[in-house]
């Protein structure tokens, strides 16, 4: 089952990883597109100040927690949601294509990290079914768009960091057709084996984002000022809407 509530006016639903399959399922069984959105703290505070990317937010069919930002966010709230790696669910993702030979698209990052995530992929899923593979750094939207149409994927996977993949999604809605487009950030550097996972007792105490920083200092910089505010907005917002 799932259920929805808001953190600072942007959507999350809580649902369990396999809810999340089953809506997919069906998406694609009926021929609708569908967006899932692997919702941060970044992403929420981008939405504050950003009327267009907070329209794409709110209009997305399915925002799974991913970070513990969100998930702290909405145990203020007394919500304790399920956490889905957007890593997570790509792997999840691909292993239902394999099984129902469901067309699979892939669309960011660098040359050499696409065409590899991709090789692993096949590696494991010998029989998955790729029409599409295209790395990020292209110049000419609806030349890709036009591609896209005439392969027309049943799920692609979207690594333009936010909130282009976001913005790239929307545009895709109204061009595809019974397509899963899910905004996957710098997963597919994941899936090149070119960055590694945190451990997983990090990933189990929610301290990825730690880890991420120490191994990429520079994303300090985008976490850090975002982070405490996003939490201390959460904390007003609750105090506000109780007084
Ligand atoms: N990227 C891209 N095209 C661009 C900018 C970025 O394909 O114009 C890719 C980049 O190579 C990386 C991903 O988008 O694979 C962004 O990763 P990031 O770590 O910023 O995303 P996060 O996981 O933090 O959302």
């Amino acid at each position: 089952m799932s259920m929805k509530t808001t953190v600072l006016n942007c959507k999350v639903d809580l649902c369990d990883k396999k809810t999340v399959l089953d809506l997919v399922f069906c998406a694609i069984e009926s021929s609708k597109n569908f967006q899932i959105i692997t919702i941060n703290p970044e992403m929420i505070m981008n939405a504050q100040k950003n009327k267009d990317f907070f329209k794409i937010i709110n209009s997305s069919d399915l925002n799974i927690t991913d970070g513990v930002g969100v998930e702290l966010a909405l145990r203020i709230k007394g919500i304790k949601p399920e956490r889905i790696r957007g890593v997570d669910l790509s792997r999840a993702l691909i292993e239902l294509a394999s099984k129902n030979n469901y067309k699979v698209g892939f669309l960011g990052a660098k040359e050499e990290v696409i065409q590899k995530a991709k090789e692993n992929f096949l590696a494991k899923y010998p029989n998955l079914n790729f029409v599409f593979c295209k790395n990020g750094y292209f110049k000419n939207d609806n030349e890709v768009i036009r591609e896209l149409k005439t392969q027309n994927p049943q799920i692609l996977l979207v690594g333009l960091g936010s909130p282009k993949q976001e913005e790239f999604i929307q545009k895709l809605k109204k061009e595809l057709s019974g397509t899963v487009m899910v905004g996957v950030g710098g997963s597919f550097d994941v899936f090149s084996n070119n960055t590694k996972e945190a451990p997983a007792v990090l990933r189990k105490l929610g301290l990825e984002w730690l880890y991420r920083t120490l191994k990429q200092p520079e994303r300090f910089k985008r976490i850090f000022p975002v982070l405490p505010i996003f939490l201390i907005k959460c904390i007003i917002n609750i105090i506000k809407k109780k007084g």
